[in-house]
């Protein structure tokens, strides 16, 4: 009985032993399992922290410009300028942050071009979504890439400056390009509607700025010169200037204008078209302006022949 007990108690014991491993095996084995898919999960909050950075990190390297750009551009029959302009251009303000759109102010109306009258219409159209406007040539690309379009908080700032620009060097130019706040233009009343044909419409709006005590801002320490911080892009013979001067339009237009400007321009806009330019969108104003042909009769020259001092030039 001694000797079978014994022999019983030998064998559950291994039974006991083999058991034991087993079950220490199987926990083990659990126990790595655990370990692996644990090891595993130590990435996973890695990742989501990255995910949840990466948007913050993004706003901080883009930030939103705080004013809205309306570059306004006078327009009629310039076709080959405009498509070198608006991808140009948009890329340009686009890399300076500048967040912008670009009006082509079309004129289709007959009577002679007015430049001035299209940027007070440009204006009025874009006065409740825009912050500040540039009065900008179709045909003046800035080269320099310090040249700034921040918004003019003080004053308008002159960035076809006459010390930079390739053709106009006197001291009172304001044309080509002018960038002027929504209230400062507002405070001028615009620009005049008097000057129908080329010129002086930008030297009248000076004066106004000067009454106004609006002083002028131009770039400094631009290291480029007249030759190579525009590009302008105007063959004269091609794009003849209309120099023609009838009626008293000569005597009136040396003046400054007290009578007219952004209160009264006279206009309709009869469509209006979005498109695209190699991907720049640009959004084209049909403009009609109407013409007082009591105040201004030399918005139409061709029923009188140029004065006398033209025929003399001629
Ligand atoms: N412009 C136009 N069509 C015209 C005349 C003028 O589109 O028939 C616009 C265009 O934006 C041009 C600007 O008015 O760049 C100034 O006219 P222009 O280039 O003739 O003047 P410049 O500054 O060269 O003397
Ligand atoms: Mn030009």
């Amino acid at each position: 009985m001694g000797t079978k007990n014994g022999k019983c108690s030998t064998l559950m014991f291994l039974q006991c032993l083999a058991l034991t491993i087993t079950v220490m095996f199987i926990l083990i084995v659990i126990m790595l399992f655990v370990l692996v898919t644990n090891d595993r999960c130590k990435c996973h909050p890695q990742e989501l922290v990255l995910t949840e950075r990466r948007p913050f990190i993004n706003k901080q390297i883009i930030p939103k410009s705080l004013h809205k750009l309306a570059v306004l551009v006078p327009f009629r029959d310039r076709f080959e300028e405009l498509l070198i302009f608006v991808p140009y251009i948009n890329k340009f303000l686009t890399a300076q942050q500048v967040d912008h759109n670009i009006f082509i102010l079309n004129q289709i109306d007959g009577y002679r071009f007015n430049r001035a009258s299209l940027i007070n219409v440009g204006y009025l159209h874009t006065k409740n979504d825009y912050d500040y406007i540039a009065m900008h040539d179709v045909d003046l690309l800035p080269l320099n890439t310090n040249l700034s379009y921040a918004y003019p908080t003080q004053q308008p700032f002159h960035v076809a400056a006459p010390h930079l620009h390739p053709r106009y060097h006197y001291e009172k130019f304001v044309g080509g390009i002018l960038l002027v706040n929504r209230e400062h233009f507002g405070v001028v009343n615009g620009m005049s509607n008097k000057y129908w044909g080329w010129g002086l419409e930008d030297d009248e709006f000076f004066v106004r700025l000067r009454d106004a005590n609006l002083n002028i801002s131009r770039p400094e320490n631009i290291t480029t010169g007249t030759h190579n911080t525009f590009k302008h892009i105007h063959d004269r013979n091609h794009r003849k200037r209309d120099t023609i001067k009838c009626y008293n339009q000569r005597e009136v237009t040396r003046k400054r204008d007290r009578q007219t400007g952004l209160h009264n321009v006279n206009y309709t806009i009869s469509s209006i078209k979005k498109v695209t330019i190699d991907d720049s969108p640009v959004t084209i104003l049909n403009i009609e302006l109407i013409c007082n042909h009591k105040l201004t009769p030399w918005c139409d020259c061709s029923e009188k022949k140029p004065d006398v001092k033209q025929i003399r030039k001629l």
